[in-house]
């Protein structure tokens, strides 16, 4: 076991007894070919990040859809 764990997004230092951290196990075919440790925090901000990119990315292409549909069918409500 290593005896100093440093966050891979913050780079600093992860106390163990103190600190909320993670630990995540990249596998490849099923052979674990590497570790990170991450404070939980860090890892939080990582994932809301990576999935407020994914989720903007998909807003830039569905918006634009929309918009099309709604030109295209005219959407027009009279009352
Ligand atoms: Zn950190």
């Amino acid at each position: 076991m290593k005896d100093k764990l440093i966050c891979c997004k913050c780079n600093n230092e992860i106390d163990r007894k103190r600190d909320r951290w993670v630990n995540v196990r990249d596998f490849d075919k099923g052979e674990n070919v590497g570790e990170k440790d991450m404070h939980l925090q860090c890892w939080k901000d990582m994932a809301r990040r990576s999935m407020q990119k994914a989720f903007n990315e998909k807003a830039n292409q569905i918006f634009p859809m929309i918009k099309n549909m709604m030109g295209n069918t005219g959407m027009v409500q009279n009352a």
